[in-house]
């Protein structure tokens, strides 16, 4: 069972992070939520064959193709997390708030159907190396993650050159026309 250490590490009575969630029929979504715990990051999760794969990035994720951002592959989650807004109490781990960052749906370069999707993604953990592409509000277009050799759960989470690609500093909400 995937989720064995997410319930390990949680006490679920006591927080009202969610248990559980019902797979999606149709599109694969992400979600990436700030996390100010003891130390402030961002949580970037994929829909993945029933749950939310994981990484931690401590900066959060760049449109600039030249800035690398660490990504700490951490335990896959339920899917109703990618919902979660709130307030994880004082001694639970993650302790401080959770909100959205950014939500939407993500392909990859060369699939739409999520089967294949989740294929594709599933090998490309084991390769070590995979490209998405987001429709988000504020991330758009591919990111390639990247494993670092010699590291167990240390990726790389870098935007490729393409229409989205800029070398702003801020990611702003952009409006939907
Ligand atoms: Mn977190």
């Amino acid at each position: 069972m995937t989720l064995k250490r997410y319930h390990e590490k949680r006490n679920l009575g006591e927080t009202e992070e969610p248990k559980s969630g019902d797979k999606s029929l149709g599109e694969l979504h992400f979600v990436i939520q700030k996390h100010a715990a003891s130390h402030l990051h961002y949580d970037l999760r994929l829909e993945c064959r029933g749950v939310l794969l994981s990484w931690a990035v401590p900066k959060g994720p760049s449109l600039n193709p030249s800035e690398k951002r660490l990504a700490i592959h951490v335990e896959d989650h339920p899917l109703d997390y990618q919902y979660f807004e709130g307030t994880i109490p004082k001694g639970h781990y993650g302790a401080g708030t959770v909100e959205i960052w950014d939500k939407g749906t993500y392909t990859t370069p060369d699939a739409t159907e999520p089967k294949e999707i989740e294929k594709y993604i599933k090998l490309g953990l084991k390769k070590g190396h995979f490209s998405v592409v987001f429709h988000g509000e504020r991330l758009k277009g591919e990111f390639s993650f990247i494993k670092l050799k010699e590291t167990e759960n240390e990726w790389l989470l870098i935007k490729k050159e393409d229409a989205y690609a800029t070398s702003e500093e801020v990611i702003p909400v952009k409006k939907k026309s």
